[in-house]
């Protein structure tokens, strides 16, 4: 398989701990330096080698010649008014820029937990071109490193222990504090399953137990739906959720919005998300955005919840009113809404719908790159 060039550096967290460990020992270091590099950066969250005081200085200096750290820039930074979403646009080594989003949600009733949610890009832009989402506008630059993934999350992991968040729930007098990330959605700019080998390394560097140990149970991959890299995932022994970006109740729709439905068509995605859901007795999402006259009427509602009727209780529609980044789609009102849940809570699919947002900090990934990038046309324009 061709490896498609990455014009940043490799960088430390790129590196697993077995790996670490025998650059130390080829160094003619003890293995155990090795450990405390690893826990240095995944437990005690440090962003330099000059923070590891328990190094010896030589060390120290070598590491920081042959393994730059290359901690993401924070170019932007917005936060809602409630202060329960922070959204950064960061610039990696090469000046790519990507966006990555904190969300914080006090416990309710589908999760006793308050829950830190870090919402991650996998790529800079994405190749896949949906007509609706801002990134898809961008086209395709690059994959991100396993590490520029990990950085990503490590980034809110030191933001939430040096500011704690304190929150109530509603409807109660419960409260207390949150000072960790609990769970990562690969839902920010980029389609996770185009850069396989490096995603699945950032989740197996994250999951592992000797260093974040983020339980694969709290990470969730969202996907376009690329037939075999689904396949694959499954053989994986490795317990992330699934979350499939279907957002049309049959092919011939799904192929006016999502340019991917002309490869996969929809009996073949669905037929692969069921066999997943079978190997791996975990439910599958399917992500529904909602789009006013184009795919939200009742009779959408029931078509699709007859295509998902296989799955009994192993499907889950989270239902997402479109984030409107072109005057060509608004989200539906609550009316409408209402209407496609009951209907499809009558024919037997659980539903949700994603909690709106940080709409005052354009929520939907890649709207701040691409206000970015407009005011940087305008500054350079002759
Ligand atoms: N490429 C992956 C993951 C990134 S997109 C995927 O497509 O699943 C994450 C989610 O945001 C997807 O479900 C995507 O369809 C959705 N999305 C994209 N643009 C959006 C918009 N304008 N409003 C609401 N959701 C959007
Ligand atoms: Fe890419 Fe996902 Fe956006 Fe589609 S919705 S263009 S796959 S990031």
């Amino acid at each position: 398989m061709m490896i498609e060039p990455i014009s940043s550096p490799a960088t430390l967290l790129d590196l697993t701990l077995p790996e670490i460990e025998a650059w130390c020992v080829a160094h003619g270091q003890p293995a155990f330096r090795g450990r405390q590099i690893f826990q240095a950066f995944y437990r005690e969250l440090v962003s330099g080698y000059d923070q590891i005081t328990t190094l010896p200085l030589g060390l120290r200096a070598r590491l920081a010649a042959e393994w730059p750290l290359a901690i993401p820039e924070v170019v932007s930074e917005l936060r809602s008014k409630d202060g329960r979403t922070v959204k950064l646009l960061l610039r990696l080594a090469d000046g790519a820029r990507i966006e990555s989003v904190l969300m914080l949600y006090p416990p309710n009733p589908e999760s006793i937990r308050p829950r830190a949610t870090v919402c991650v890009s996998t790529q800079a832009g994405c190749a896949y071109g949906c007509t609706f989402c801002a990134t898809g506008q961008m086209g395709f630059e690059r994959h991100l490193r396993p590490g520029e993934i990990v950085a990503q999350v490590l980034h809110f992991a030191r933001f939430l222990r040096a500011h704690p968040w304190g929150w109530t729930a509603a409807g109660s007098d419960t409260s207390g504090t949150l000072d960790h990330v609990t769970n990562i959605v690969l839902m920010g700019m980029g389609e996770p399953l185009h850069n396989y080998e490096n995603t699945l390394a950032a989740l197996r560097l994250l999951n592992d137990p000797m260093g974040f140990h983020l339980g694969a149970r709290h990470m969730t991959v969202s996907t376009v739906g690329l037939v075999p890299a689904i396949r694959r995932l499954a053989t994986e022994g490795l317990q992330v959720n699934l979350a499939i970006s279907l957002h049309a109740p049959n092919n011939t729709m799904r192929a006016r919005t999502m340019p991917v439905a002309r490869k996969w068509d929809m009996d073949t995605l669905l037929d692969t998300c069921l066999d997943f859901a079978h190997q791996t007795g975990r439910q599958v999402t399917f992500e529904y955005v909602l789009l006013a006259g184009l795919n939200d009427s009742v009779e959408h509602a029931t078509e699709l919840g007859q295509r998902l009727a296989p799955f009994g209780t192993l499907a889950h529609v989270n239902l997402i009113p479109v984030n409107a980044t072109s005057a060509e789609f608004r989200p539906p009102d609550g009316h409408a809404i209402r209407a496609f849940r009951e209907t499809l809570q009558r024919e037997g699919v659980n539903n949700s719908v994603r909690a709106e947002r940080g709409d005052d900090i354009a929520a939907a990934c890649g709207q701040l790159r691409t206000r970015d990038d407009r005011a940087r046309r305008t500054k350079t324009a002759p």
